[in-house]
């Protein structure tokens, strides 16, 4: 971590960057710096992270995790993929600009950040000491890579998440089975009931309020999630799955568009080796709930809650062991100036205009950013989804380099051409309606 963050600072000051230093907020600090020559041009925070997963296990690795190797037209090494690779074009695009012409078209901000692979824990104590120097119009992000090799795609949001967890008790302590086996609930049976309760047997939520606030899916939504080909039935078979959910939806627009709830975890009661004569008197549920656009992931999670409680025995009680409200869900809207000018991009790289795709799973610092900086990211990564992160092998496509330097140069200038202004509409009361 210490080596990355000063190679970063040495670079960061050898392009021509100021104010390179490091973002203190308690834990691994981010890395910055700025280049500020392009009064009433738009100012782009660039976000990038420097810390990598674990190599582990090593015996799997063919080559060093921590030497580059290339062989044929891949880089091996971790953290190659995610996200240095990605990181470091973002980087010498606005290198090339200072170095060609001793100007960028627009000003930059660069924070890259040295917890992303741990949940960001201080992300946000750095971002309020450091608020006003991280003032920008909107954020460029290296992280968020690329679909498909073949097909263009803008990412244009993610669903937002919850999550909650219960304990249920139906009595003092565990009860002999021969004494008071029926003749007393069953902290299990009970929490069983419960949790069956959540859903019927279609896979629709049964949770009264649970979708409250999501927005209809509009026309161009359901055709932009249709155009994006994928295999369905390779999609589910190749993890031993079949596809199952609300009526009325694609498997794709359900796992991006709709809202869902999982129980993540359910125990209690006596699970180790052989058996052993009880009724338990506690049992215990993990859920998680992804929420989509219009959606306020406190209400989602406590409209769950009732919904337990109201269930729940009278004789029985029901408590929160942890509620947490996580974040919501991201949208850029098709004409936001971010994606109008990362998609006149792609389509003159790629000879046709992008598809925009959403993701199904939570980006929390997209939606921090949008929290407590009140703007919008466009993800502008270049790996590729078969690059083994987080795993042994990991890759970074060198082909993909190429592509990543022209595509970051032509948007930095593409976006130039857009007025500050048109950043921020609607961007501060959906900042503002977030916080509700
Ligand atoms: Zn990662």
């Amino acid at each position: 971590m210490e080596a990355a963050r000063e190679f970063l600072l040495k670079r960061l000051r050898q392009i021509g960057l100021h104010e390179v230093r490091l973002l203190d907020g308690g834990g691994e600090p981010a890395v910055y710096g700025e280049w500020m020559g392009a009064p009433g041009k738009p100012t782009l925070l660039v976000y990038g992270h420097y810390d990598v997963q674990p190599a582990d296990p090593l015996e799997r690795w063919h080559t060093p995790p921590f030497e580059p190797v290339e062989i044929g037209d891949r880089l091996y090494g971790r953290g190659t993929s995610d996200v240095k690779a990605s990181t470091t074009i973002a980087l010498e695009a606005v290198a090339a600009y200072l170095a060609v012409e001793a100007a960028c078209p627009v000003n930059i901000k660069v924070f890259l950040e040295g917890e992303e692979e741990t949940g960001s824990p201080s992300l946000r104590a750095i971002v309020a000491r450091h608020g006003t120097l991280l003032q920008a119009d909107a954020v460029l992000s290296a992280d968020g890579g690329r679909a498909s090799a073949t097909l263009p795609t803008i990412n244009v949001g993610a669903r937002g998440n919850a999550q909650l967890e219960v304990r249920l008790q139906s009595a003092h302590k565990d009860l002999h089975s021969g004494r008071y086996g029926g003749g007393v609930r069953n902290a299990l049976h009970e929490m069983a009931r419960l949790v069956a309760s959540l859903h019927d047997q279609d896979g629709n939520v049964a949770v009264k309020g649970f979708n409250a606030g999501a927005e209809p899916l509009s026309a161009s939504q359901r055709a932009d999630t249709a155009s994006f080909a994928y295999d369905e039935q390779a999609f589910f078979s190749s993890v031993g799955a079949a596809s199952h959910g609300e009526a009325g939806y694609t498997a794709r627009e359900r796992i991006t568009l709709r809202p869902a709830l999982d129980v993540n975890g359910l125990w209690g009661g006596y699970t180790g080796p052989g058996g052993k004569t009880i009724v338990p008197c506690e049992a215990f549920a993990k859920m998680t709930a992804r929420v989509v656009a219009g959606q306020d992931p406190g209400d989602v999670i406590r409209a769950v809650l009732g919904h337990l409680r109201s269930r729940c025995p009278a004789d029985c009680t029901l408590d929160v062991v942890a509620l947490h409200e996580g974040s919501p869900a991201s949208t850029l809207d098709p004409s936001h100036p971010l994606v109008q000018s990362a998609g006149s991009v792609l389509q003159r790289e790629c000879g046709r205009a992008p598809i925009h795709v959403r993701l199904g799973a939570s980006v929390p610092v997209t939606a921090l950013f949008k929290e407590t900086l009140g703007i919008d990211t466009l993800m502008f990564g270049f790996n590729l989804p078969d690059e083994d992160v987080h795993a042994p092998n990991e890759f970074f496509r060198l082909s993909s380099i190429d592509a990543g330097l022209r595509g970051w140069v032509l948007l930095l200038a593409t976006l130039a051409e857009q007025p500050r202004e048109r950043f921020h509409a609607g961007g501060r009361a959906a900042a503002k309606a977030s916080q509700v």
